[in-house]
C-alpha cells in the first residue's frame, strides 16, 4: 500500500498504456506487446523490467492494443477494489482477442501472485499467469502458449532482484525515473498482501544500482526516485570488500552521483528509519526533503493489532526528530480508517495523530479485508461500512486542512523547482516540484528555460493540492 504515494491518489484506478514507439520500432515485422501497469511504483518499475525481457526476446512496444500479439496487465491486489478494476477491463480486451485470436493475454504483478492458476479457470481468456519474481520466464512461456499450453509461473525467489536488467523507461518524460533497491516485505502487517504477493525481502547490489543512476544522468535524467516497500531496512554486503552497504550510505552514494541529481525515495517504515538517514538527507542538497512515513493509525492497540510493530509514542518521536534535525522536510503518510475492533475514541487517536504530525498529504483508505492475510485470519471485519466511510472522510477532511495551511505557509517563500511538464491546465505554464514534493504551477517566461531546468519560483498562492508562483532570480 504505501509505495501509492508516488503515483496518484487513486492508485488502483492509475493505469497507464505504456508505448515507447519513439525508442525501437525499427523492425516493423516484430511481435508488437501492450502493457498497462496498475497499483504502486513498484509495479511501474516491473513493467519496465517486462519490456526489456521482451525487447531482447524480439518484441517491440504498441500504444494500441488491438494491434498487439502479446496483451499484459500488471495487477495490483492492495484491495479487493483494485482486483475488480482489473476483471473489468478483460472484459473489454474480449473483443480484441476475437478479432484476433493469435493474441496472447497475460496477467502479471500480485493478483496474478494471489489467485495463481484459479485465474486461468475464472478468466477464460487469459493464457499466462506470472508472479513478480518469474518475469525472466516470459519468453518460453509465451512460446508454450504460442503452442496453445497456457502458463503460469508465480514463484516467488528469495534471491530475485533484476538488477542486471536495464529497465526500458516507459511513459517517461525523461526527466524522473524510479530505480528498484529492494523486492519484497518482511514486515507481515496483518491487513497487507504483499509479503504474500512479493515474498521476502531482498536487497539489490549496490553496485548496479549505481550503474542504472549512471546511466540515467548520461541519459539527461534529473530525479530518481529510490523503490522498495521498506527502503530502511536496505542491506547489501559488498562481499569483496567486506563493506555493509545499508540505506543511508547507498542514499549517500546516490547523491555523490551528480549534484544536479535530485533523489528521493519510498516507502520508509518508522521502526526502521535512522538517524544515520535523516542527517544524511540533512547534509545533501540534492537529497529532496520529503520522507513519506505510513502510520495506518494512531492508535497503540489498533496498530498491534495491525502489526506495525511501533506505538503512537514511538511514532510520534519519529515525527519531532526528523522536524529537529531537517527542520524543512515535508512528511506524508497513509492511514486506514475502519480497522477490525476500532472504537471511535481509537479513531479520535488518528485525528489527533494528524493534527500533532502536520502531515502534508496522505494516501487514505478504509479496511478492506484481504483473503489470506493475518487480519482475515485472526480478526472479524466488524466496523459497518456506513461507519468505515464517514471515519474515512473524516481523515480526510483533516488532511484537507492541514494540506492547505502546509501551502498557505509557503506563501511568500522561493523554492527550487524541477521544470518536469507543460501544466495540463495551461500551455503557457510549467508544472515540477519542490524538494518536498510540492507540486507547483508557474507561467513560462522569455529565457527559455525547459524540462529538466532548475528554476527558483516564488509561491504567491495556492491551493490544497498545488503551489501558484512565478519565476524569480535565485533565492
Ligand atoms: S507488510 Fe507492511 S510494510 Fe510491508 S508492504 Fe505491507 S504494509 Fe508495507
Amino acid at each position: 500500500m504505501e509505495l501509492a504515494a508516488l503515483l496518484n491518489k487513486e492508485h488502483d484506478e492509475k493505469r497507464q498504456g505504456e508505448a515507447f514507439l519513439t525508442a525501437n520500432n525499427a523492425n516493423h515485422n516484430s511481435k508488437k506487446f501492450y502493457i498497462e501497469s496498475y497499483g504502486c511504483a513498484m509495479n511501474f518499475s516491473d513493467s519496465e523490467v517486462v519490456a526489456a525481457i521482451l525487447q531482447s526476446d524480439g518484441f517491440q512496444a504498441t500504444a494500441v492494443f488491438e494491434e498487439a500479439d502479446l496483451l499484459l496487465i500488471n495487477t495490483c491486489s492492495i484491495r479487493e477494489k483494485a482486483e475488480m478494476t482489473i476483471r473489468k477491463r478483460l472484459t473489454e480486451f474480449r473483443k480484441a482477442k476475437r478479432s484476433n485470436p493469435g493474441m496472447l493475454i497475460g496477467i502479471l504483478g500480485c493478483m496474478a501472485e494471489r489467485l495463481k492458476s484459479q485465474l486461468l479457470e475464472e478468466e477464460k481468456l487469459v493464457d499466462l499467469v506470472i508472479g513478480p519474481d518469474a518475469y525472466r520466464t516470459l519468453p518460453l512461456l509465451i512460446k508454450e502458449a504460442t503452442g496453445g499450453q497456457k502458463g503460469v509461473n508465480v514463484l516467488l525467489s528469495r534471491e530475485e532482484t533484476y538488477g542486471d536488467i536495464s529497465p526500458i523507461r516507459l511513459n517517461s518524460n525523461g526527466i524522473t525515473a524510479f530505480v528498484s533497491i529492494t523486492r519484497g516485505c518482511n514486515n507481515m502487517c496483518s491487513f497487507c498482501v504483499v509479503p504474500f504477493t512479493r515474498g521476502r525481502e531482498r536487497s539489490r547490489d549496490s553496485i548496479s544500482i549505481l550503474k542504472e543512476i549512471n546511466q540515467l544522468v548520461d541519459d539527461g535524467y534529473k530525479e530518481i526516485t529510490l523503490l522498495g516497500q521498506n527502503v530502511d531496512s536496505y542491506y547489501w554486503l559488498n562481499e569483496t570488500t567486506g563493506v555493509p552497504v545499508t540505506f543511508a550510505l547507498l542514499l549517500e552514494q546516490a547523491a555523490l552521483v551528480s549534484p544536479l541529481l535530485r533523489v528521493r525515495f519510498s516507502t520508509s517504515h518508522p521502526k526502521d528509519i535512522t538517524d544515520d538517514v535523516l542527517h544524511t538527507i540533512a547534509k545533501y542538497e540534492n537529497i529532496c526533503k520529503c520522507i513519506h512515513l505510513p502510520v495506518q493509525s494512531g492508535n497503540t492497540r489498533v496498530l498491534q493489532l495491525m502489526n506495525r510493530t511501533y506505538t503512537r509514542e514511538w511514532y510520534l518521536a519519529k515525527i519531532d526528530r526528523i522536524r529537529m534535525l531537517i527542520p524543512e522536510c515535508s512528511i506524508t503518510s497513509d492511514m486506514i480508517a475502519g480497522f477490525c475492533t476500532e472504537t471511535e475514541e481509537e479513531h479520535l487517536d488518528t485525528l489527533s495523530l494528524m493534527n500533532y504530525s502536520n502531515f502534508d498529504m496522505s494516501y487514505m483508505y478504509y479496511y478492506s479485508e484481504r483473503p489470506g492475510t493475518l487480519a482475515a485470519r485472526r480478526f472479524t471485519d466488524d466496523i459497518p461500512l456506513e461507519t468505515k466511510k464517514r471515519r474515512l472522510q473524516e481523515i480526510v477532511d483533516k488532511q484537507g486542512e492541514l494540506s492547505t495551511k502546509s501551502n498557505q505557509n509557503d506563501i511568500g517563500k522561493i523554492f527550487k523547482v524541477l521544470i518536469e511538464n507543460n501544466s495540463k491546465r495551461d500551455q503557457h505554464d510549467w508544472t515540477g516540484r519542490t524538494s518536498q514534493n510540492k507540486i507547483t504551477v508557474f507561467p513560462k517566461s522569455n529565457t527559455a528555460e525547459k524540462p529538466g531546468d532548475y528554476v527558483w519560483i516564488k509561491i504567491y498562492d495556492c491551493t490544497r493540492a498545488t503551489l501558484l508562483g512565478k519565476i524569480v532570480d535565485q533565492a
